[in-house]
C-alpha cells in the first residue's frame, strides 16, 4: 500500500496546478496520470486564456468585473455569480504567474502580454502564445513539478505515469483512497491519503464528432459519481463552431479572433441574417455561432449543399497566419489538404467542451470530506450554460490552486485518514472480482460495437439542436448499450500488463453512465438555455428552470435533483450579441 498526504488523480494543467500549491506548502503528494502529465489534452489547447489584464480600447479600461459580466452572460445567467467573481478576480494574477514561470507568452508593441478578441468577451482579452498555448503552459507547469520530484534531490512529490485511477474508495463521507492500476508491472494497488484531488479532464470521447483527444473518455467524473459525489449540470454540451470537416480537428476561436469570416454557400457572412449574432457576427459566443451555422446547412446553405461552411482566413494574409495561426495551418493543410493562406477551410461545429462535472463548490470542495475537483472534470460552476472560449484553460490554473489550497488547509485543519485498512482492501477487492468478471465472461458483446453505437447516437441525437423524441430515443438507446455491457467478451484476457483492450473496456462503463447522465439532464430540462437548445421548447424560463441539476447514481441510471444558483452581482437579461 501507498500513502500521499495528497493524491492527485489526473496530470493536466488542473492537476499539475494543485500538486504544485500542495508541494509549495510542505505537504507531500503523489500525482498518478494515466498518461505521461505532458500528453494530457491540455496540452492542445490552441487560442488563448483569458484575463482582464487592463487592457484598454477605445480610452475604456478592461477590468475583473467586466469579465465577470461577459462570462455570466456567456452562461446563460446559470453560473454562479460569487464563484465568478472570485474566478474572474484571480485570473491577472495567476497569468503573471505562469509568466514568471516561464511561458513565453505573444506580445504588442509595447512589449505586454497581448490579447486577442474570443467570443462573447467585450474586450480583447484573452492571452496567447501564438496558437500553441496549452502546449507551452503544460510544459511550463511540468516543469514546476519537476522541481519537487526526486529528480531534483527532492522527494516532496511522486509522480505515476501510466497508472490508472480505477476506484475512489470513501469511508463514512470521508475519501480515503484509490485503487489504481500500474500498467508496465500489470499490478493493482491502493492508495492511501488524507485528500484527494480530482483533474481528471473532459469525458469528449461519448461522441463521434469530438475535438477531445483518445484520453477524454467518461471515466474520470464516473469514479467519483460511483463513490457517491453527485454530478452537475450534465446537459450542457459545448459544441464548437469550428473544427475541421470530417475529422473534428479544432480550429481555434483565435481564427475567428483575428478576423476570419465564416462563409455559407453563397459566400455570405451568413451571422449577419441572425438577431443574436448580427452584431459581434464571427466572435459571438459558441452555442450562437454553433446554431446558426446548423441551421444554414439545415436550410440548404453549406457548401454544395453539404453538411459544412467555409471559415476564410485568406484575407489575414500569409504573414499573421505564420505568427498568430501556424499550427492551425498545419492542421488543415495536414487534415484536409487546404492552406488557409490560399484556400478557405471547411468547418462543421463539433463536440468540444462539458459544462457540467463532479459538484464542487467556490473551494473546489465536492459533497464527500477530504475529496476535491478542478478542471474540466469539475463543475464549480463558473461557466454555467454556455462557457467563453479561453475561460477553461484560465479554469485549471486558478481552480487547481484553490483545490490544493484546500486540501492543504483540510491537512493541517486536522484531517487525516485513520486505519481504514478493511475498507481499502475491500475496495481492492471489488475491482479485482469486476476484472476477473470481465475475463471469465461468458458473453458474447463486442465492447468496441457498444463504444461505437454510442458516440454515434450521442453525435446525432444529443447535439446542438433537441428535441423530446431524440432525447428519448438516445435514453432508450444507451440504457440498451448499458445493458449490454454487462455481456461483453474482450480478446485480450492474458492478464493486466499494458493491457490496452481491458483499460478501454473499462473505461467505456464510465462512458456509458456519464452518457446517460447527459441524456437524462437534457430530457429533463423544459428549455432553451446556453448549449441546452430544445426545438420543443425553444424560450429560456427563469421561473422555471434557473436552477443547476444534480445528478446522484444508482444503478437504474442518474437521479436527479436541482441546486440553487447563486446570483447577486448581475440580473438575467435576455442575451444578445
Ligand atoms: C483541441 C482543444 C483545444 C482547446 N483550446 C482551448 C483554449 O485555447 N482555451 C481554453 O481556455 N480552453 C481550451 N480547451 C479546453 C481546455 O484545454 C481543457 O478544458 C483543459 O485543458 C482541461 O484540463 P484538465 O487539466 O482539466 O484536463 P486534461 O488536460 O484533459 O488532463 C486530464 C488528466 O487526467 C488523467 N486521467 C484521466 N482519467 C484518469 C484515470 N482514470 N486515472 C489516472 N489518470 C487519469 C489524464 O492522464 C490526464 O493527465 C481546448 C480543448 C481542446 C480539446
Amino acid at each position: 500500500m501507498k500513502y500521499h498526504q495528497v493524491l492527485v488523480v489526473g496530470g493536466g494543467l488542473a492537476g499539475m496546478r494543485a500538486a504544485v500549491a500542495c508541494n509549495r506548502r510542505n505537504i507531500k503528494v503523489g500525482l498518478l496520470s494515466k498518461i505521461h502529465p505532458v500528453r494530457s489534452h491540455s496540452t492542445s489547447a490552441q487560442g488563448g486564456i483569458n484575463a482582464a489584464m487592463n487592457n484598454h480600447v477605445r480610452g475604456k479600461h478592461d477590468d475583473v468585473m467586466r469579465h465577470a459580466f461577459d462570462t455570466i452572460k456567456g452562461s446563460d445567467y446559470l453560473a454562479d455569480q460569487d464563484a465568478v467573481v472570485k474566478f474572474t478576480a484571480d485570473a491577472p494574477h495567476r497569468i503573471i504567474e505562469m509568466e514568471n514561470w516561464g511561458v513565453p507568452f505573444s506580445r504588442n508593441e509595447e512589449g505586454k502580454i497581448a490579447q486577442r478578441p474570443f467570443g462573447g468577451a467585450g474586450f480583447p482579452r484573452t492571452c496567447y502564445a501564438a496558437d500553441r498555448t496549452g502546449m507551452y503552459l503544460i510544459q511550463t507547469l511540468w516543469e514546476q513539478v519537476c522541481k519537487y520530484t526526486e529528480a531534483s534531490m527532492r522527494e516532496e512529490m511522486v509522480i505515476y505515469d501510466e497508472w490508472v485511477c480505477l476506484k475512489i474508495i470513501v469511508e463514512k463521507n470521508k475519501a480515503v483512497g484509490v485503487v489504481a492500476w500500474n500498467l508496465a508491472e500489470g499490478k493493482l494497488e491502493i492508495f492511501k491519503a488524507d485528500a484527494i484531488i480530482m483533474g481528471t479532464g473532459g469525458i469528449g470521447r461519448i461522441y463521434s464528432n469530438t475535438s477531445n483527444a483518445l484520453t477524454n473518455t467518461g471515466m474520470g467524473m464516473a469514479l467519483a459519481y460511483w463513490a457517491g459525489v453527485p454530478l452537475k449540470d450534465m446537459e450542457f454540451v459545448q459544441f464548437h463552431p469550428t473544427t475541421l470537416k470530417g475529422n473534428n480537428c479544432l480550429m481555434t476561436e483565435g481564427c475567428r479572433g483575428e478576423g476570419g469570416y465564416l462563409l455559407n454557400d453563397k459566400g455570405e457572412r451568413f451571422l449577419a441574417n441572425y438577431p443574436d449574432s448580427s452584431v459581434a457576427m464571427e466572435i459571438a459566443p459558441r452555442d450562437i455561432v454553433s446554431r446558426n451555422i446548423t441551421r444554414e446547412v439545415m436550410a440548404g446553405r453549406g457548401i454544395n449543399g453539404q453538411d459544412y461552411v467555409y471559415l476564410d482566413l485568406r484575407h489575414l494574409g500569409a504573414e499573421k497566419i505564420m505568427t498568430r495561426l501556424p499550427g492551425i495551418r498545419d492542421l488543415a493543410m495536414n487534415f484536409v489538404g487546404v492552406d488557409p493562406i490560399t484556400q478557405p477551410v471547411p468547418i462543421q461545429p463539433g463536440h468540444h467542451y462539458t459544462m457540467g462535472g463532479i459538484d464542487v463548490n467556490e473551494n473546489a470542495a465536492t459533497p464527500v470530506e477530504g475529496l476535491y475537483a478542478a478542471g474540466e472534470c469539475a463543475c464549480v460552476s463558473v461557466h454555467g450554460a454556455n462557457r467563453l472560449g479561453g475561460n477553461s484553460l484560465l479554469e485549471t490554473i486558478v481552480f487547481g490552486a484553490i483545490a490544493g489550497e484546500s486540501a492543504v488547509k483540510y491537512i493541517e485543519d486536522g484531517g487525516k485518514t485513520g486505519d481504514v485498512s478493511k475498507t481499502l482492501e475491500k475496495g481492492k477487492k471489488e475491482v479485482e472480482d469486476k476484472i476477473l468478471s470481465i475475463f471469465e465472461s461468458k458473453g458474447d458483446e463486442d465492447p468496441s460495437l457498444i463504444r461505437e453505437e454510442l458516440q454515434k447516437v450521442m453525435a446525432e441525437k444529443v447535439g446542438v439542436f433537441r428535441n423530446e423524441k431524440d432525447l428519448k430515443a438516445a435514453h432508450t438507446k444507451v440504457q440498451e448499450l448499458r445493458d449490454r455491457y454487462k455481456k461483453i467478451k474482450i480478446m485480450n484476457t492474458s492478464g493486466l500488463k499494458f493491457n490496452q483492450d481491458l483499460m478501454w473496456n473499462m473505461e467505456l462503463e464510465g462512458d456509458l453512465d456519464i452518457a446517460e447522465t447527459i441524456v437524462a439532464g437534457a430530457l429533463n430540462r423544459k428549455e432553451s438555455r446556453g448549449s441546452q437548445s430544445r426545438t420543443d421548447f425553444p424560450v429560456r424560463d427563469d421561473k422555471n428552470w434557473l436552477h443547476h441539476s444534480t445528478f446522484t447514481y444508482t444503478p437504474k441510471g442518474a437521479k436527479l435533483g436541482k441546486k440553487k444558483v447563486t446570483l447577486g452581482y448581475f440580473k438575467p437579461k435576455e442575451r444578445t450579441y
